[in-house]
């Protein structure tokens, strides 16, 4: 909802003008939120054009590109994967953090071929990684909501599955735990579409979007990823979602480790991966050979993962 107030306008148009500006400001900081109308929104709002439309042809431009960021086996040290993360580097404002490009590329639908273009790259550089370190190398990919409602999501995904003949098994699929209960049907019959091609599912910031318990144990998913604000404070709920997660039988992924007394934390509590700046933080493909031959991870500061606690 935008709102404008009618002081300091000259007319009818300007006032519903400036709601207007407000209600896109509104829209761009998520959902269901209010903006009040602020002189500088405007100069924000022909920003946000402005990258929309530059965004649009930063595929053609070879401008994007994917960063990765090892998911860990926190009993072994052993990299269990890497989540591939989308960067883009604009010709003029530099880096453009994915939360600011993604929602602007979801409003208008472009996500779609964005996160195609995700997918392929991807799979594309991951196919040799398997080699590398001996083990399977897993890779998660990002959908957007957007994405999961299109109809032509698995046919897209088996095309790309196809042309770059990459292990379905190796793949896991990200969705927003908000999204999947935001159309609980769409979302079971999608989601059992895609596990039917041989890929996993996760279940991406879990714990924010106030899922029903009956309906996440409907929902054909394997892992959870409990979101970074849980595992910066460490409370009770870590542990909690992690026995919820066990008794769905789901593996559990924490989100943002930091320290190694978060670290020593969730081994204590037998979570069994882990992602954060504590191991690595996204990297180019070009550094991911190195990563996987260098054997177990080892914290920043070179201690060996393994006996943590
Ligand atoms: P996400 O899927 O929750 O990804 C994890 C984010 O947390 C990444 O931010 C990562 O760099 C950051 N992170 C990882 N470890 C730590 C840590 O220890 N501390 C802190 N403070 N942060 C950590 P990034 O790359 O900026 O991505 C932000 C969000 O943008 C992602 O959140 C995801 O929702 C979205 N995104 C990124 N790439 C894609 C994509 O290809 N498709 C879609 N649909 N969304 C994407
Ligand atoms: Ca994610
Ligand atoms: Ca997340």
């Amino acid at each position: 909802i935008g709102v404008a107030l009618s002081e300091d306008v000259k007319d009818v148009t300007e006032i519903l003008r400036n709601a207007d500006v407000a209600m896109y400001s509104a829209k761009g900081e998520g959902k269901g939120r209010v903006d009040i109308f602020e002189g500088g929104m405007h100069l924000q709002a022909v920003q946000r054009l402005e990258l929309k439309r530059d965004l649009r042809r930063a595929i053609d431009r070879n401008e994007l590109s994917l960063a990765y960021q090892p998911v860990v086996d926190l009993g072994s040290g052993r990299i269990h994967g890497f989540e591939a993360l989308a960067r883009w580097s604009h010709p003029s404002r530099g880096m453009v953090a994915p939360d600011r490009f993604i929602p602007i590329a979801e409003e208008d639908g472009f996500v779609v071929a964005l996160g195609n273009w995700v997918l392929a790259e991807a799979l594309s550089e991951a196919s040799g990684w398997n080699r590398l370190g001996g083990d399977d190398v897993r890779v998660s990919v990002n959908l957007s909501p957007r994405q999961l409602r299109h109809p032509d999501l698995v046919a897209d995904v088996q095309d790309v599955l196809r042309r770059t003949g990459f292990d379905p098994a190796l793949l896991i699929l990200e969705v927003t735990e908000s999204v999947l209960m935001e159309d609980i049907d769409l979302s079971l019959r999608r989601l059992s579409e895609l596990k039917a091609l041989g890929v996993r599912i996760a279940i991406d910031d879990f714990g924010t979007g106030y899922s029903s318990l009956s309906y996440l144990q409907q929902m054909p998913v394997d892992l959870v990823k409990i979101d970074r604000s849980f595992v910066e404070q460490m409370g009770p709920l870590v542990g909690a979602i992690l026995n919820i997660a066990e008794s769905l039988n789901l593996a559990t992924v924490a989100e943002g480790i930091e320290t190694s007394a978060q670290l020593n934390e969730l081994v204590g509590l037998d979570c069994p991966f882990g992602q954060g700046f504590l191991f690595s933080k996204p990297i180019p493909a070009s550094e991911i050979a190195a990563l996987l031959g260098a054997g177990p991870m080892r914290l920043g500061d070179g201690t060996p993962l393994v006996g943590a606690t």
